[in-house]
């Protein structure tokens, strides 16, 4: 925190709030098209509230700006926390997760044949799968019940 400048009265710039407003709130749920932008599950589905998250934390220098938020599911916030980098399991090396604002989801991800398992096509993608646990359990069984009703994969428009 940029003490000093509280100290000396001088206004914060723009993007240091931590907390969205309420109209970037709506900007970044209107964005994402009912989806987590993570694993894409569809909020209609899920009990927990969906989250609107820093990609780049503010503690690491990330800005409360709409190009750097993303909405999330209450799963993939959880484990995101305060990464932005993770192993790639297929190199073990640290790379970059995947981020929302600057890479197309279709290009790190790909659903396996029955559409319940995610796939990481990139290191990026592979180390956000792991990383994040886009494969837990549970959104394996809901999209399993969401592509019995026809709901899963859920189609969308342009993300970016
Ligand atoms: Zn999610």
């Amino acid at each position: 925190m940029p003490k000093s400048r509280k100290a000396f009265g001088l206004r914060q710039p723009s993007g240091f709030r931590e907390r969205p407003t309420a109209a970037q709130r709506r900007a970044v749920e209107a964005r994402a098209n009912g989806v987590c932008e993570y694993c894409r599950i569809l909020k209609s589905f899920v009990p927990e509230p969906f989250n609107v998250e820093h990609i780049i934390p503010v503690a690491q220098g990330g800005k409360t700006e709409i190009r750097n938020l993303a909405w999330a599911c209450a799963g993939c916030n959880y484990y995101k926390h305060d990464k932005v980098k993770a192993v790639d399991p297929q190199t073990n090396q640290k790379v970059q997760l995947f981020n929302p604002r600057r890479q197309r989801w279709e290009e790190q991800f790909a659903w396996d044949k029955s559409a319940k398992l995610l796939i990481g096509l990139t290191a990026a993608g592979r180390a956000t799968v792991q990383a994040l646990r886009l494969n837990r359990e549970e959104l394996i069984n809901l999209r399993w019940a969401l592509g019995e009703l026809g709901l899963h994969p859920p189609i969308l428009g342009s993300q970016k």
